[in-house]
């Protein structure tokens, strides 16, 4: 039996056993519902509030700036939706159509929200180019202002290439551009991928909303954070109950929102020694395949880059079979993002760097986490080496005539 080796941390990961124990006690003994009134609601519902300081003192801003829910599609969808009901709602917009500036590469929940007002007619929608490092540019958005701006949505760090944007920078920018309009322009980023590894005191970084989502960092699935800043204009989207500030309608996850809270704890306790170790590993293993495996390109920038993600395009393959094979050594790595395999068009990510089909086709993403070892990233790369030759072997041939043909 191969040993497993995980190396798809930006999918998800494990959760860790502190978060683990923190929570157990709250699926069975401390069931209660965070909103009720007696002993069992009360149990959770401190709990609840433990969780919810942890998360303020992790990103900055007070308690009833974090809103839960149930991870970064939600509160993305919240970000974007929220704000342009609220914005519909005010009776001087009747008959305006907000506009949306965002990039080429978000996430789908991001991408596909953004593609879903235009269809409805209820915005219009700029996507800024990402260039070949994958990597927005204020002018551009700068240019791209108008009076009926409403919303920036960019992403701090992309999950299939590891790029990071400028955040601060475009928060600063905007906030100098809002000091001399009425209607201020509304600034969110989803945080999803770098919340382990980058700042993300909201005041440094000038952000009205921020998404997360616990399983990114070690904590469990299905419960995140949409930060709001106090004052932003932003109404919920979905109707029901009062709950999260009468900004997120439902029951409370509260086993997850309790594990949540010790995530960002154990996270807060250890990121810049993990940031430090993760980014060596990550040096190593590019250096490694760059150096040792022929015909390959790393895919986003070298220095603007998360820590934890390696992303290669290798000519003469297909990365599902490259990722079969993998997974036949028992390696866990990802051809783009989880939420799109499965799929067989290039990732839209490495289309906008620039790539060609067959190279965006080629591609892996490999992304570390603070289990990853060198010992592992040494069987890795052996195992890629081998598999690569093989498949090289098999499918260069075919490969280059299918694309010439296409040409
Ligand atoms: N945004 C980014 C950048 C992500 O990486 C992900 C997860 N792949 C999401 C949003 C969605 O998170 P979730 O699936 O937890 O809702």
């Amino acid at each position: 039996m191969n040993k497993k080796i995980y190396l798809d941390y930006a999918a998800t990961t494990p959760v860790d056993m502190e978060v683990l124990k923190t929570m157990l006690p709250y699926f069975s003994d401390e069931f209660g519902n965070a909103s009720s009134i007696h002993y069992f609601g009360r149990n959770a519902a401190d709990a609840v509030t433990a969780a919810r300081e942890n998360l303020a003192h992790f990103f900055k801003c007070t308690e009833e700036e974090i809103i839960f829910t149930s991870g970064a599609t939600e509160s993305n969808n919240l970000a974007i939706k929220g704000v342009l009901r609220a914005y519909e709602k005010d009776k001087k917009n009747k008959g305006k159509i907000a506009h949306i500036i965002t990039t080429v590469f978000e996430h789908s929940c991001v991408l596909k929200a953004c593609q879903e007002l235009e269809k409805e007619g209820r915005a219009e929608v700029t996507y800024l180019p990402v260039y070949s490092e994958g990597i927005i540019k204020p002018a551009d958005l700068e240019k791209a202002i108008k009076e009926n701006t409403l919303l920036v949505t960019v992403m701090y760090v992309n999950n299939e290439i590891g790029s990071v944007q400028p955040i601060a920078q475009i928060g600063k920018l905007l906030a100098k551009i809002n000091a001399k309009r009425e209607e201020k322009i509304i600034f969110h980023t989803d945080a999803t991928q770098a919340v382990a590894y980058f700042d993300t005191n909201v005041k440094r970084l000038s952000v009205d909303l921020l998404s997360m989502s616990a399983h990114k960092i070690y904590g469990p699935k299905g419960v995140g954070v949409l930060y709001v800043k106090k004052g932003t204009r932003i109404t919920q989207i979905q109707d029901g109950g009062a709950q999260e500030f009468a900004l997120r309608a439902g029951t409370l996850n509260s086993t997850g929102i309790i594990g949540l809270g010790k995530a960002i704890e154990v996270l807060a306790k250890n990121k810049p020694k993990e940031t430090k170790k993760i980014k060596e590993l990550r040096d190593y293993l590019i250096k490694k395949v760059l150096k040792e495996i022929p015909s390959v390109r790393l895919n986003g920038s070298r220095s603007k880059r998360s820590p934890n993600n390696a992303n290669f395009s290798f000519s003469d393959v297909e990365g599902e079979s490259l990722l079969l094979y993998l997974d036949a050594e028992g390696m866990a790595v990802s051809t783009g993002s989880a939420c799109s395999s499965g799929s067989l068009s290039p990732s839209h990510v490495l289309l906008a760097l620039g790539l060609k089909p067959e190279q965006a086709h080629g591609s892996l993403r490999i992304s570390l986490g603070k289990y990853t070892t060198k010992k592992e990233l040494i069987i890795f790369i052996s195992k890629l080496k081998k598999v690569l030759e093989k498949l090289r072997k098999v499918s260069g041939e075919i490969l280059k005539e299918y694309y010439s043909k296409k040409k």
